[in-house]
């Protein structure tokens, strides 16, 4: 019997009837989920999702990502057989054009990642990419890349299809209901309420589009996503098209052109985009779309003219502004929130929602029913973003630029321009008077290097700052560098179980006595990273765990969920309370004499000691980052000056975050989410040296497994025959013809005088990586280098390991 009544409970409610909900559901059902419900307080797909231009473009960034595309495509290429409902799939294939010769140089980028993703993809001329789109005027065009596995859907199809798939498998979904409320306790979903009743549930998925962040407000959740206007237009039928076209992007010009009913469908990622308020949108805001403005758009028609002349004579149906939600460093949101357990995510799609929700709702699922994801999908984390990125002034400043960046060149060294300037480093002021150039890092700005007097022009080639860079890396070799790491994460770990705590989660022996640095990592039950870390023993019931910058939230959530009920171990975010320089290089032991802390040059490495110098209580750590002598000195955010200003009247001379990343990867002490990730254990990072077998800690079985089945796969160093070679990380390894891996991490090495790069090679167990000659694909062209297992740059003597991540 059919029935409209809410069921009481439910193991996991979806809430929206977008792609992502309709796909969470769909994935739940087939997890065997059987009593999912979806609520949707419109229609399905009345938010964004009904008027997309639902292009699905497989190649991404990332391996997992792109991956996850190629799920959907495989997924609505067969919704169809399995549901009876047809989803609108053709596969059309799409051309990315070059007009310029650094856009050249990035679809090839992209062109060499897609071979080593599995994507096919190829580049050719100018005259080819018109015979493929013969209606495009190729004279400034100077090359393209043809991807044939690409295509296109139609959405709410996909949605009704989905819809069909879940229902069958005994899933619910019910419209016009919408929730009003979500109920948590001891912070954790226990239930959702709407004006039809309550349903009480044991995890809930927000997929509520452009209203996720007010919607995330109601489960104590930060979801920093706010909607942007997003215009394509529509013109009549045209009887020059023949069939279905490929997508045709010309990015220099902002455009994405394809054929829809027999028109044109022009559609824009424009550099001037606006932002809108959700709140004016309105909760009734269903099939509904935002004012053609015609003025707003006629820079990106001219381009159009330019690129399709035959437009001119076409007549037009419509400009459509449809709004979609936007994230302020442009990738979406997936998985659970770090404040409220049991709250998944799955927003913010910054317009590749119907290409890669198939896959998404594939791996959020699985994340609800088995407790993580299928694959490393960390960069998606919902906890990668500070608080301050949810502020409705930073996201309306930010998400503008994100939507043009979409389409702009990636090159090295790109930072954002609007919304800065949200955390200040105690030392902003220092720096700026240094002339140094920032990036933004989880939020806070860093100096990059110093003695930047014009906004650099960027480029593929060696870049502008080579020099500087060098030189600072020069001040840490010889003389003295001071790098501001304040931004690290620190987390106090206190209580009289804090050490059988910390036994159980980091992979190293924590029984250490008080003064004791350790590196460590912290595993999940499949032996796999969930962070890298130095834990500093202050004292018998007293940690300190410095983490990642942008790990802080992953890393607090990760400790909060592993403390048993009855623990007594306590946990705080100690990170603003402390800045945290590193003084590093040969000089060092004079400086340290002459500010009358001489006790530092007793403390042996891997040793961490509480004293005040001059006044100021300093905690310094004999442990490096870019592998040369010094300490990392922590004192209260508000003496940060003053022990700038002691150091830096000893000679010790500023140094910026580029400096510490070529010495750290000449070192090739390794950071998470570059070089480590979530598929990976210490083994294939060869940092089993931080594993004390001897410990119950998690993870350990699952490790063990994977030694005694043996490695496949390492992360090794590669030394580049030629010294202009400029890797940037992200690259193909090739050898004998075979693609084996990629760079994972790359910088000019300035002491050992040669480009360098960390990578991630499969080997097979089948050969040993030390001394391999191998080539690494740079944009399509081929250059030597051979693999090293040890440091690039490792003095005798200097036994150090590092602190974490950037
Ligand atoms: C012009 C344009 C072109 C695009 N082109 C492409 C493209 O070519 N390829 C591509 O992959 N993507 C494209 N996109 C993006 C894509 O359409 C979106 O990423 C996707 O549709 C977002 O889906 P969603 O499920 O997150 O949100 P939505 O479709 O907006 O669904 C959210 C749903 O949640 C419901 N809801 C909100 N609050 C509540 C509540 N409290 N209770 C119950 N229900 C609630 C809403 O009513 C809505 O139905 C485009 C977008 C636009 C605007």
């Amino acid at each position: 019997m059919k029935t409209n009544k809410l069921p009481t409970h439910s193991s996991v409610v979806v809430i929206g009837g977008g792609i992502m909900g309709c796909s969470a559901l769909y994935h739940l059902a087939k997890e065997n989920v059987t009593d999912a419900v979806l609520l949707e307080r419109n229609e399905l797909t009345s938010g964004t999702t009904w008027h997309s231009a639902a292009q699905v473009r497989a190649l991404r960034s990332t391996q997992n990502l792109t991956d996850l595309i190629r799920y959907s495509v495989d997924l609505y290429s067969k919704l169809e057989e399995e549901t009876g409902q047809m989803t609108g799939w053709m596969n059309t294939g799409s051309l990315s054009i070059a007009t310029n010769k650094d856009r050249l140089i990035h679809i090839k980028r992209q062109e060499a990642l897609a071979h080593l993703f599995g994507v096919q993809a190829q580049t050719i001329s100018a005259g080819e990419a018109k015979e493929r789109w013969p209606l495009m005027n190729t004279d400034d065009v100077i090359g393209a890349v043809w991807s044939p596995d690409d295509g296109r859907v139609g959405p709410s199809d996909i949605c009704a299809a989905l819809a069909k798939g879940a229902k069958a498998r005994g899933a619910k979904i019910f419209e016009n209901t919408g929730v009003t409320g979500i109920l948590t306790k001891n912070q954790k979903v226990v239930g959702v309420e709407t004006a039809k009743g309550t349903i009480h549930c044991d995890a809930i998925v927000l997929a509520t589009g452009l209203w996720s962040r007010k919607a995330g407000a109601m489960g104590g959740v930060s979801v920093p996503a706010w909607p942007c206007e997003h215009f394509y237009l529509l013109t009549k039928p045209v009887p020059e098209i023949k069939g279905a076209l490929p997508t045709l992007s010309d990015h220099d010009s902002h455009l994405y052109i394809r054929d829809e009913t027999g028109g044109f469908l022009v559609g824009c990622f424009e550099p001037h985009a606006r932002a809108i308020d959700p709140d004016k949108l309105g909760e009734d805001f269903s099939f509904g779309l935002l004012k053609e403005d015609w003025d707003h758009f006629e820079p990106m028609s001219l381009n159009a003219l330019h690129r399709v002349p035959l437009l001119e004579t076409v007549e037009v149906k419509q400009l459509l502004n449809g709004p979609e939600a936007f994230t302020p460093d442009g990738t979406f949101m997936l998985g659970e929130s770090a404040e409220t357990k049991g709250f998944y995510l799955c927003c913010g799609l910054n317009s590749i929602g119907i290409a890669i929700g198939g896959g998404a709702g594939m791996a959020l699922a699985h994340d609800i029913v088995h407790g993580y994801p299928p694959m490393d999908l960390s960069e998606l984390s919902p906890k990668r973003y500070p608080g301050y990125f949810n502020s409705a002034k930073a996201l309306a400043e930010r998400v503008p630029e994100i939507l043009g960046t979409h389409y702009e060149i990636t090159y090295p060294g790109r930072q954002h321009k609007t919304a800065r300037n949200l955390r200040l480093m105690p030392l902003h002021e220092e720096w700026k008077s240094h002339n140094a150039r920032f990036g933004q890092y989880y939020g806070w700005e860093r100096p990059v290097y110093f003695n930047c007097l014009t906004e650099p022009k960027l480029t593929f080639s060696r870049p502008e700052w080579f020099e500087q860079v060098g030189l600072e890396v020069g001040y840490a070799h010889k003389e003295a560098a001071l790098f501001d790491q304040s931004p690290f994460g620190k987390i106090e770990v206190e209580g009289p179980e804090a050490e059988s705590f910390l036994n159980r989660i980091c992979t190293n022996n924590m029984a250490r006595p008080a003064g004791c640095a350790v590196y460590t990592a912290m595993l999940n039950e499949r032996g796999t990273y969930e962070s890298d870390l130095t834990v500093l023993r202050l004292t018998d019931e007293h940690y300190r765990l410095l983490v990642g910058t942008a790990h802080i939230k992953q890393d607090l959530a990760w400790l909060k969920r592993q403390k048993k009920e009855k623990e007594r171990v306590s946990f705080r975010d100690a990170t603003q309370d402390f800045a945290m320089m590193a003084l590093m290089g040969p000089d060092s032991a004079r400086i340290a004499k002459k500010i009358n802390a001489s006790q530092w040059n007793d403390l042996g490495y891997f040793r961490t000691m509480s004293t005040t110098v001059n006044g100021i209580e300093i905690q310094a750590t004999r442990i490096s980052y870019v592998g040369e002598a010094g300490w990392e000195l922590m004192c209260p955010r508000e003496d940060a000056k003053s022990l700038y200003t002691m150091l830096a009247q000893a000679n010790a001379k500023p140094a910026g975050l580029y400096a510490q990343t070529s010495m750290r990867v000449e070192k090739k002490y390794l950071a998470y989410g570059h070089d480590l990730n979530m598929d990976m254990s210490p083994l294939e990072a060869g940092l089993e040296f931080a594993v004390h077998w001897q410990s119950d800690f998690i993870g350990r079985d699952a490790l063990q497994r994977r030694k005694e089945k043996g490695i496949d796969s390492s992360l090794v160093l590669i030394d580049f025959n030629d010294l202009d070679t400029v890797s940037l990380g992200n690259e193909p390894v090739i050898i004998n013809g075979e693609m084996i891996g990629r760079t994972t991490s790359a910088a000019f090495g300035y002491r050992i005088g040669s480009p360098v790069a960390i990578a991630f090679v499969k080997h097979g167990g089948a050969w040993q990586p030390e001394g391999q000659q191998v080539e690494i694909n740079i944009a399509g062209d081929i250059f030597g280098g051979v693999i090293r297992t040890k440091p690039a740059f490792d003095p005798d003597g200097l036994v150090m390991r590092p602190v974490s991540n950037t």
